[in-house]
């Protein structure tokens, strides 16, 4: 198959391009017509010599992400879903700001990681995403909604992308590396690192390897102030433990690109969301610079979990508040395209029938290849 040059960041493009006899300048070209203007062919590279053009027409291709499906919501709030084969799908959501918005990547096909409170995580694992899958999905959105919002070719829609979607990005580091830094290249995307998120459900060590090739803003997944509590809700607490994770919170802020870490924390009813909780949480945190994220749980069928009331979300923040801790409450956004985080993929299978859809292209698939044998 030929590589896809989506796989590659702006060093990976060099060296390929060297195996072809061309010089480094000619990556850089070729990188910026990939991701800054959006090329979809080569011919439309058309300051690239024909010789190389003829090159890459045989030896590269530019795959983008199969689309199945579009929403978008009453609020701006736009999810794309993609096939990527197999019989599973991921999604990407665009969430508008006021100004530009941000785009939440998935970096799995399901996640291993298994968290009581996800839809991903009770869907299980499929596949990692490749390079060219991550990136495909910033390529693709950005390119759509330029059209869709009637950008000029350099305005850019997106500003801020987080890896809060499908998946834990820390196990599928290898892909994710230079896929991070395709989005920080002032050659690719030219995110500020301040504007790259990785969230992590608390894969301590990899923390620490994230700080040494490619420091990002980090956010980590808690929902618990007790190793006991978050060995139930986050199962891979049972192999590193809060005190374990904290530490290499601590550490990564001497490589972040921000002054804190930021606390995500997922408020279920009855379980993680009492007052005695919240100041076990001032305590656990104390001393490490930080912000939180609470998030309402978005119910989902059979997971046996509820979502806080508001008043007890409220009462939840004041307590870390007055504790000096900045805290914020998710806005939902998206409600009437199911476009929240941890709801991903599974749920627009379900409401949207991509999943039948899904089993009839394999069929079709099938039926084709049986017909060229
Ligand atoms: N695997 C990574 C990133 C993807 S999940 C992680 O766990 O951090 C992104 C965020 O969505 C995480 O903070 C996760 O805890 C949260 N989340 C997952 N399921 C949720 C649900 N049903 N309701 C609210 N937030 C959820
Ligand atoms: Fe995986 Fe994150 Fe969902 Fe946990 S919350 S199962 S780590 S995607």
């Amino acid at each position: 198959m030929a590589v896809n040059l989506l796989d590659f960041d702006l060093e990976g493009l060099a060296a390929w391009c060297e195996g072809l006899g061309e010089k480094r300048y000619r990556a850089v070209q070729l990188f910026r017509w990939i991701h800054q203007k959006g090329a979809r062919s080569f011919g439309q590279m058309t300051d690239l010599a024909k010789s190389l053009r003829d090159k890459l027409e045989t030896a590269a291709e530019l795959r983008p992400l199969v689309l199945l499906a579009e929403q978008a919501s009453a609020d701006g709030t736009v999810k794309w879903l993609f096939d990527v084969g197999g019989g599973n799908a991921i999604e990407t959501v665009f969430i508008p700001e006021a100004d530009r918005g941000t785009l939440c990547v998935s970096s799995q096909a399901g996640c291993a990681v298994g968290c009581r409170f996800c839809h991903t995580g009770h869907q299980g694992f499929s596949r990692n995403l490749s390079t060219g899958e991550i990136v495909g999905q910033l390529w693709f959105a950005e390119q759509r909604l330029r059209e869709r919002l009637d950008l000029t070719a350099g305005e850019r829609a997106i500003d801020n992308v987080v890896m809060m979607g499908m998946g834990e990005p820390l196990q599928n580091y290898a892909a994710l590396v230079p896929a991070l830094r395709t989005m920080l290249d002032d050659h690719g995307y030219g995110l500020s690192r301040r504007r790259v998120t990785v969230s992590t459900s608390g894969m301590a060590q990899m923390i620490d390897r994230l700080a040494e090739d490619c420091p990002v803003a980090l956010a980590v997944s808690l929902h618990a102030p007790d190793n006991a509590l978050r060995d139930r809700l986050v199962p891979l607490n049972r192999k590193h433990d809060l005190d374990e994770l904290l530490a290499a919170c601590r550490r990564y802020l001497r490589a972040a690109p921000r002054d804190f870490i930021t606390f995500e924390y997922c408020l279920l009813d009855g379980v993680n969301d009492s007052d005695a909780q919240a100041h076990a949480l001032v305590r656990l945190v104390q001393g490490l610079p930080c912000k939180f994220n609470l998030i309402p749980f978005n119910p989902f069928p059979g997971s046996g979990l509820g979502r806080s009331p508001a008043v007890r979300v409220a009462a939840f923040a004041r307590v870390l508040q007055d504790a000096g801790i900045v805290t914020t409450i998710r806005r939902t956004r998206g409600d009437d395209i199911a476009a929240a985080c941890g709801q991903l993929a599974g749920e627009v299978q379900d409401r949207t029938g991509a999943r039948d859809r899904l089993a009839r292209r394999r069929l079709i698939e099938i039926a084709g290849a049986g017909g060229a044998a």
